[in-house]
């Protein structure tokens, strides 16, 4: 992590210029190609951009959540017999509730044959 109060996630060349044109189009969405009106208010900008980081942060966790999940592939013991049972191929999606708003969650999932339930293996050991 970079030591930067203000930008503290380290960013590679690649990403700051990519960071730099989103920013650009978050600005031109918001407030169109010549940018805020002579009477438009800080607040409202800070308003805007606001939104904007909560929109960011949302697709992140969505992202890495998604890549956090191909780690949970194959088979996985079910905690209550230690049986062990195949991942589905459609995962279970449910909205996460973030600081930042809902966040679709695509959880692996799990079907116990011996003990008729499913689980999640994210939360639990998973067999090799
Ligand atoms: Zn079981």
């Amino acid at each position: 992590m970079s030591k930067d109060a203000r930008n503290p996630v380290e960013l590679t060349a690649e990403a700051k210029n990519k960071f730099e044109e989103c920013v650009a189009a978050f600005a031109v969405c918001g407030f169109g190609a010549d940018g805020p009106l002579k009477d438009t208010t800080f607040a409202e900008i800070e308003e805007f951009g606001h939104e904007v980081g909560r929109m960011v942060a949302r697709a992140v966790d969505e992202r890495l959540a998604i890549q956090h999940a191909s780690h949970f592939r194959g088979a996985a013991s079910c905690p209550t017999c230690g049986n062990d049972c195949p991942v589905k191929e459609t995962p279970a999606t449910r909205d996460l509730q973030t600081c930042d708003g809902n966040v679709p969650l695509h959880e692996p999932v799990c079907h116990c044959s011996v003990c008729h339930r499913d689980f999640f293996p994210s939360t639990h050991h998973v067999a090799d």
